[in-house]
């Protein structure tokens, strides 16, 4: 007897579970369009910024967490993930913690969020093209 020719196996692959903590959120997606708030260059990604979330925020809110966040390019999220972020950006005369409330604060007016960043770029004296 021959063996049944099974049918339909490649459409048994399954969906990689969502990771509640990855998912790409409008404000996300802003970030990598704006300008990173440490040297001027575009942002790549966002940096969630470590201790700025409150502990009952912790893990799970998606959007309290989307509230700390500063546009970063890869170079520098590189550095502020192995670091104390904030300490680190403070050193640089950047108020982290600020600028991301001032960016949530503006999640709907994407002109507004780069004005954010090229003001504190300008204070800082650090060029950046428009
Ligand atoms: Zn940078």
């Amino acid at each position: 007897m021959k063996p049944r020719i099974e049918e339909g196996r490649a459409s048994t692959r399954r969906k990689e579970p969502k990771e509640p903590g990855r998912k790409n959120t409008r404000q996300r997606t802003l970030m990598g369009k704006l300008l990173c708030i440490v040297c001027g260059q575009p942002a790549s990604e966002g940096h969630h910024l470590k201790r700025g979330i409150p502990k009952n925020e912790r893990g799970l809110q998606r959007k309290a967490h989307d509230r700390y966040m500063i546009p970063v390019c890869r170079r520098e999220h590189e550095v502020l993930e192995k670091t104390d972020d904030e300490a680190w950006l403070m050193a640089r005369k950047i108020d982290a913690r600020s600028i991301a409330e001032a960016l949530y604060r503006y999640r709907n007016d994407e002109r507004n969020m780069r004005r954010v960043v090229e003001n504190s770029l300008m204070e800082r004296r650090v060029p950046f093209d428009v």
